[in-house]
């Protein structure tokens, strides 16, 4: 059943990328795996996923142990960050898709320079300006000051932005969100600020991948269409 919803997902990906004029190797296939247990995951590893997400700490520190020994996989932290957990996820995740404030990109940036590492992170913005979701505004403060300590944060390599838009039933409405999550990213690109060189534009869910692909996705984080519907 996994390893048939992976392979549709993909047909998905391709049929997308084609009707973008796109190549679909550019797009990565994360599978989120909040709340799915190890047996699960080993089942979408046999059908070739070596990226996953997860959204939780905790959840994922108690799952780790039965995930061991699959090897070349990549673990990105999606969810909200507390800083006080930032040491640990830096130790437990091989990168941060979710970094919605300079405090908690301090605080990762320290605790990869203590082990030695440098830690990819992707920016979340919250492209909908929704109350209720975290993220940070495309056009505020904050936004501004991770991109100029950058230089600064030197073991953390800023590599794009992530974000989750309003939700809605027709994929077509996340359409002008997608759009303005490109247009953001190549316009930070284009300022050639120091340490910061921005590929990644993690986009689309489950129910509207297709169309973050033809906005320029170049990750699509995919949970439901690949597990099935979470009962928690
Ligand atoms: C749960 C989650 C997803 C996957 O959502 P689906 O609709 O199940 O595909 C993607 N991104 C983030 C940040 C999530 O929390």
């Amino acid at each position: 059943m996994i390893a048939e919803n992976i392979a549709r997902v993909r047909e998905k990906i391709a049929a997308a990328a084609r009707h973008a004029g796109r190549d679909p190797q550019d797009i990565l296939l994360m599978a989120v795996s909040k709340t799915v247990s190890p047996e699960a995951i080993r089942e979408a590893y046999a059908a070739g996923v070596r990226l996953f997400g997860e959204n939780r700490v905790q959840e994922f520190q108690a799952k780790s142990s039965a995930l061991a020994n699959l090897s070349s996989t990549q673990w990105h932290m999606i969810g909200h960050l507390q800083s006080n957990k930032a040491a640990k996820a830096a130790e437990l995740f091989s990168a941060v898709d979710s970094v919605d404030s300079l405090r908690l990109a301090e605080r990762l940036n320290a605790a990869a320079q203590s082990m030695g590492k440098k830690i990819p992170i992707l920016i979340e913005i919250n492209i909908g300006g929704e109350a209720a979701k975290s993220g940070l505004p495309p056009d505020g403060g904050e936004l501004e000051e991770i991109l100029q300590a950058a230089p600064r944060l030197e073991n953390l390599s800023i590599d794009g932005l992530m974000t989750v838009p309003p939700f809605t039933e027709d994929p077509e409405q996340s359409r002008p969100f997608f759009r303005r999550l490109c247009e953001l990213r190549d316009a930070i690109n284009a300022r050639n600020l120091p340490g910061v060189s921005m590929r990644t534009l993690s986009m689309g869910m489950s129910h509207d991948f297709s169309v973050a692909i033809e906005e320029g996705s170049t990750c699509v984080r995919i949970g439901t269409a690949i597990f099935g519907e979470r009962r928690i």
